[in-house]
């Protein structure tokens, strides 16, 4: 099986989900939203094939990473590769995080991304909507967009949020943290 990638793994990453992360930079994204940080990761022709295995293998190298988070593009557009990368990933004890331009309920509806699910930790869902972009959200760039703990929510059969991040960051970069006033 393959995966067409838009670049190499990139490790230590500490701005695309929570702790070290190594992200997995998919080609392809249907979504066209408006302000996208990354539209050379639109085209499906782009980017380079690369074997899954060989994915697996180079992220067995990097070392000391707390995750591995599924960006983009859209991972959930390559579900079945990423399904089993992200199977590897837990294997050697990262968690998984995926952004996704889809909603947690239309990945439900399609059985292979469903499958992806159950692989996945924390789902980031949603276009991202330029006129609800934030600086003062956790990883993610809109408001509509949601921090989804997708194993509680299959569990409960329900949309469950990973509580710490469903608030706006406490501190915002316009204020000054009380500390300062001592
Ligand atoms: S889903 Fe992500 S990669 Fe795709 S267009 Fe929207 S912001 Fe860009």
């Amino acid at each position: 099986m393959q995966i067409r990638l838009a670049a190499d793994l990139q490790p230590d990453s500490i701005v695309d989900g929570e702790g070290i992360r190594t992200v997995l930079w998919t080609q392809g994204c249907p979504h066209g939203c408006k302000g996208c940080h990354n539209p050379q990761t639109h085209s499906f022709n782009d980017g380079v094939l690369v074997d899954v295995e060989e994915v697996i293998e180079a992220l067995r190298e990097i070392k000391h990473q707390d995750g591995l988070t599924l960006s983009g593009g859209d991972p959930v557009c390559q579900s079945e590769a990423c399904y089993e990368i992200s199977k590897a990933a837990h294997e050697m004890g990262m968690n998984v995080w995926c952004y996704t331009g889809f909603t947690y309920e239309t990945m439900l509806q399609n059985p292979k991304h469903r499958k992806l699910l159950e692989q996945i930790d924390v789902l980031v869902d949603g276009k991202f909507i330029l006129e609800e972009k934030s600086y003062d959200l956790h990883f993610r760039g809109s408001r509509n967009q949601r921090i989804i703990d997708v194993q509680k929510s299959l569990q409960e059969e329900r949309v469950v949020l990973v509580e710490k991040y469903a608030e706006d960051k406490k501190i915002s970069r316009y204020e000054k943290p009380s500390y300062m006033f001592i």
